[in-house]
């Protein structure tokens, strides 16, 4: 029997699992469920007879490849893919896909709930100021960004937005304001919310001369990945712009040295929240298991991520 294993280290909500196994169960195959591992010997051994894998943050490497011997698709149920290696699954023959959309407002959401912290100073009691009118840079058009412009309208924000690969009358068509480069937004916007993929080209991209170029009262968001900043740039910049906070889902190597000497303009949470909802747990992990049956038997390939 075909036989679909969700392996994850942190687990999907009950209710996530409950939807996925309705759809695995429903196409006539089988469910086994690996969550919470504490050792990477119990997902190799849970792969072996796996047809179909379901992963949230989990590795999958070249190990975990060679010892999943039936495997046929690995699904990110998530939208960043950085955790699997392309290449290793492209030469084992594997697909692997992910599931763009399904948790973007999850994260849009969060980044309001992070920016009204900073921007009323960690509630420490002090004034603070508001989001209206404020000019707020979005750094990638995706999914998420997408989500964050439409929020930022409702605080009455002045929106911008820079996507390498968007056009700008994509972007402008929903009333935000199209900047040419990644420069012109950090010029541009006193908060700057990052939205862009880890990829060659945007590793270590945010560096301390874009944040520099930020007006004074400045604010970097980044609920994308902790790679695409350029670490040495972000301890130069807390320490020479007293004025400049950083709020971030994803904790740099730094975070305890930045949480020590900037307790009132650095905060990370303590885990990846962004996708920590009930809503996005149960659109990416029922997608994701849609995703596989349609694969399964009709060889539907729209979601893959190695060509
Ligand atoms: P998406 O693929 O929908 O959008 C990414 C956008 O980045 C695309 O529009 C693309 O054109 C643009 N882009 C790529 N390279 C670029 C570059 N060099 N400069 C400017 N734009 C570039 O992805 P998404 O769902 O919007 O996710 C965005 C980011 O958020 C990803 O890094 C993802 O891993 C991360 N994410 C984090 C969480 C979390 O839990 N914190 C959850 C979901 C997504």
């Amino acid at each position: 029997m075909t036989k679909v294993l969700v392996a994850t280290d942190k687990p999907f909500a009950a209710i996530a699992v409950k939807g996925i196994r309705e759809v695995v169960e429903g196409a006539g195959y089988e469910l086994a469920l690996l969550e919470k591992y504490t050792d990477k010997s119990q997902l190799l051994d849970a792969v072996k007879d796996a047809n179909a894998v379901i992963i949230r943050s989990d590795i999958i490497d070249a190990p975990v490849l060679d010892a999943a011997k039936d495997l046929k698709i690995v699904v990110r149920a998530g939208a960043g893919y950085d955790n699997v290696d392309l290449a290793a699954a492209t030469a084992h023959n594997v697909c692997v896909m992910n599931t763009p959309g399904q948790n973007s407002n999850a994260v849009a959401e969060l980044v309001f709930g992070m920016l009204v912290y900073a921007v009323r100073n960690f509630y420490n009691g002090t004034s603070g100021t508001e989001l209206m009118g404020k000019k707020l840079g979005i750094l990638a058009y995706g999914n998420v960004g997408r989500n964050v412009a439409r929020i930022a309208k409702g605080f009455g924000m002045d929106v911008y937005a820079y996507d390498a690969f968007c056009p700008a009358e994509v972007i402008e068509k929903d009333g935000v304001k199209a900047v040419a480069s990644t420069a012109d937004l950090f010029k541009t916007c006193q908060i700057v919310s990052l939205h862009i993929p880890a990829t060659a080209e945007t590793k270590g991209s945010i560096n301390f001369e874009l944040m520099n170029s930020m007006p004074k009262g400045a604010i970097v968001v980044n609920t994308a990945r902790k790679e695409v900043i350029d670490e040495a740039g972000l301890a130069k910049m807390m320490e020479e712009r007293p004025d400049f906070k950083y709020i971030t889902d994803i904790k740099p190597a730094i975070d305890t040295d930045l949480a020590a000497k900037y307790p009132d303009r650095y905060f990370g949470t303590p885990k990846k929240m962004g996708a920590q909802t009930a809503e996005a747990n149960i659109n990416a992990g029922i997608a994701a298991a849609k995703q596989i049956v349609d694969f399964l038997q009709n060889g539907n390939e729209k979601f893959r991520v190695n060509r």
